[in-house]
């Protein structure tokens, strides 16, 4: 039985989220009760690093992650000073707690779980860019009804804040595509081209555009292909295939440190499927066969 279905009653859920790691009580299970968050937290509790008012305020400022109609699912975020003393209490003691990365998660099978925690890590940078109001600097709540943050002094409404970035992969004649290795990849690995898209552009124009930036080719049909959310912070990649119109790699030696033309059936090493870049090579590699 899965987590998720392990806690289908009528009841509230919490997820615990220190400095963008979320708590788990064993790898996989990582929605509390809310005495369980008390039984989770007792030592850090019992030693003073979070005090029993801080925790019921930060219950009661949680955040609604995802709802249906048996239970739902809230985020307490916790600060990031109490969140260093949390990490540092658990990380040294005995018993520690398990804290995941969504980044550990990327390279498993994308779940359910992955996209509810992908929700909370964008809501938990949300609320911590948010804690002020950008108008007047009066302090925020979270509000009781909408998905959003209201300033307690000018009572204006802030919403999670969603980027959007196209991610484009290039091909021509059917068997190539055009990879690029980035030059903030540790590793060897070669991926599509991808930017965030500019005020008053479209995705149309701004996949055009980054293409020109990164390789300097031409291409003429763009084709959509799907979206996914991806939490580092807070994007919503927009998947395009576009095909090649002429021109020459040309690369700013930068940002792009290498730009190949690769044969579908002799790849280098490429993104896992879970992102949506390794699922739109895996599509072309599927559709030559
Ligand atoms: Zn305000």
């Amino acid at each position: 039985m899965s987590p998720l279905e392990k806690t289908q009653i009528n009841s509230v859920h919490y997820l615990l989220v220190c400095d963008a790691q979320v708590l788990a009580k064993s790898p996989g299970d990582v929605l509390f009760g809310r005495l369980e968050i008390e039984d989770a937290l007792n030592t850090a509790v019992g030693q003073g690093i979070v005090t029993t008012q801080s925790l019921t305020v930060a219950i009661d400022q949680s955040v609604l992650v995802n709802r249906n109609d048996d239970f739902e699912v809230r985020l307490v975020a916790f600060s990031k000073k109490v969140a260093k003393s949390l990490l540092d209490h658990y990380n040294t003691s005995e018993n520690a707690l398990n804290w995941l990365t969504l980044r550990s998660l990327i390279v498993e099978e994308f779940s359910e779980q992955f996209y509810l925690l992908s929700r909370a890590i964008q809501l938990y940078h949300w609320l911590e860019d948010h804690r002020y109001c950008g108008v007047c600097a009066g302090k925020t709540r979270s509000h009781t009804t909408e998905p959003a943050l209201m300033c307690s002094r000018c009572k204006r409404f802030w919403y999670p804040r969603i980027q959007p970035c196209v991610i484009v992969l290039i091909h021509k004649n059917n068997d190539e595509v055009l990879l690029a290795k980035h030059g903030k990849y540790i590793s060897d690995m070669y991926s599509c081209i991808a930017g965030f898209v500019e005020s008053g552009e479209t995705l149309e124009q701004a996949a055009r555009r980054e293409i020109k930036e990164e390789v300097g080719v031409d291409v003429d049909e763009l084709q959509y292909f799907s979206s996914q959310p991806w939490p580092f912070p807070n994007q919503l990649m927009i998947g395009f295939f576009a095909r090649y119109n002429g021109g020459e790699i040309i690369i700013d030696g930068d940002e792009i440190i290498d730009a190949k033309w690769f044969s579908l059936k002799q790849l280098p090493v490429t993104p896992p499927k879970t992102s949506i870049a390794g699922q739109m090579i895996e599509f072309l590699v599927q559709r030559q066969r």
